[in-house]
């Protein structure tokens, strides 16, 4: 895509209220644009990259047997009395009055609605398990939204329900669960943690929290420095340095954090309020089991941004860049040639064909955080300049070099 085109411009200044690292440069970088606290537009660019994080979940829900669909975001007040949830949630939950005089609340989570799905749909233990999610908006009247696009009060989540029969089949595929956010988290490119949490009001069990380490984090957690056990300091007894109460060997270590996902294994709490059953073998009515698991990709975005940064912009991962390169064109007639054959090629280049100063080009370049720049000007002659975002070395290419290592 041609820079000259593209919506919107770059900007020099942050926003005089943004606090934090990902407000400041997913703004200035034009990734995203805030209508008022934790209400944010996905410009072209941050729709670019939120989509790359969406592909990889969506890989990883459908490995496991996800099928995705889409469900409504107004609710009607009825579904959520049946839980007891409207009374209760009524602090992060918007509810109104339509014209009519119906009452409705936007979802800030959709268990209520799978519920209803479910005992519509399902009568004997031949219908189970359902796997289920979506990509969607939720609506959360969060009482602090000052973290960019950490924390919206309307925010994309990609949300996945199970069903089963038994404890036991829930428990196994929830095991799968966090076995696929682990590949999901991991091919992102996060330094993250699996921590236990407390499950809320709506389950006695832990739940399990997807931790990146980061300064810029909202949570505190505790992990060991050998094996893999973690929790939450919410629920954590002890202090840095303890020892590890699981391997026993390991010394426990604090840092701030950002949960960028949540598994909830909610056992039969929803199916009972909701009089979800299904007929076992014998014919007996059984209440099905259910869990619940959550990713937020904005927040995702957002965080990615938060570990990985420098004092001139961002730095995206290859995986989830919005283009796989940022060609900028200093002059000469080479440039359209080498869009037009990397294009060919299937890569994702964005063009700087403005007519604008070299230096400019560069700090935009560096701010929007495109993995690789290449560089054409009259000195490259038939061959392209090379360079990494997060590397000082550059190299000259010739197009055929340049494909294969663009490639390979
Ligand atoms: P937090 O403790 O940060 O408020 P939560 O525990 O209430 O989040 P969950 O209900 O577990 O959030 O939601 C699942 C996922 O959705 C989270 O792990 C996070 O990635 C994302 N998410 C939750 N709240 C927000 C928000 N306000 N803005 C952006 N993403 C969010
Ligand atoms: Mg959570």
């Amino acid at each position: 895509m041609r820079q000259s085109v593209l919506f919107p411009k770059t900007r020099k200044e942050a926003p005089k209220d943004a606090e934090s690292i990902n407000h400041k440069l997913l703004v200035r970088a034009g990734f995203v644009d805030q209508l008022m606290a934790g209400s944010w537009t996905l410009l072209p660019l941050g729709w670019r990259v939120v989509n790359k994080i969406n592909q990889i979940i969506r890989e990883e829900m459908n490995a496991i047997g996800g099928q995705e669909m889409l469900m409504p975001l107004l609710h009607p007040r009825g579904i959520w009395d049946e839980t007891g949830r409207w009374e209760k949630a009524k602090e992060i939950m918007y509810q109104m009055k339509d014209t009519r005089g119906k009452e409705c609340g936007l979802a800030f989570t959709h268990e209520e609605v799978v519920m209803d799905l479910l005992r519509k749909n399902i009568t004997s233990y031949q219908d189970l398990p359902v796997y289920v999610y979506h990509f969607s908006t939720k609506f959360r009247n969060e009482a602090r939204a000052r973290s960019g696009i950490l924390r919206g009060r309307e925010f994309m989540m990609k949300d996945l329900y199970s069903a089963h029969t038994s404890e036991k089949d829930l428990m196994d595929y929830y095991e799968m669960v966090k076995g696929a956010y682990a590949k999901i988290f991991t091919r992102l490119g996060f330094n993250f943690k699996i921590t236990e949490a407390s499950g809320g009001v709506f389950t006695d069990r832990r739940t399990h929290e997807f931790q990146v380490l980061a300064e810029g984090g909202e949570d505190i957690i505790f992990f060991c420095d050998k094996c893999d056990w973690g929790q939450n300091k919410e629920i954590f007894e002890g202090k840095t340095g303890d020892k590890c109460k699981k391997c026993r060997q390991g010394k426990m270590i604090q840092s701030k954090s950002i949960e960028v996902g949540n598994i909830f294994p909610l056992g039969t709490w929803f199916a009972e309020r909701m009089r979800v059953y299904y007929a076992d073998k014998e014919g007996k009515k059984k209440p099905v089991w259910f869990g619940s698991y959550g990713i937020g990709p904005t927040r995702v975005m957002g965080t990615l941004v938060e570990v990985s940064h420098d004092d001139k912009g961002i730095i995206w991962y290859p995986q989830i860049a919005p283009f796989a390169v940022h060609l900028i064109e200093l002059g000469g007639e080479k440039a359209k040639e080498v869009y037009t054959k990397l294009t060919e090629a299937g890569i994702e280049v964005l063009w700087d064909d403005r007519d604008i100063a070299a230096g400019e080009k560069f700090a935009d370049c560096d701010l929007m955080g495109i993995p690789i720049r290449l560089v054409v000007s009259d000195k490259t002659k038939d061959k392209v300049e090379y360079k990494n975002r997060n590397k000082d070395d550059v190299s000259l290419l010739g197009m055929d070099e340049l494909i294969l290592r663009l490639t390979a």
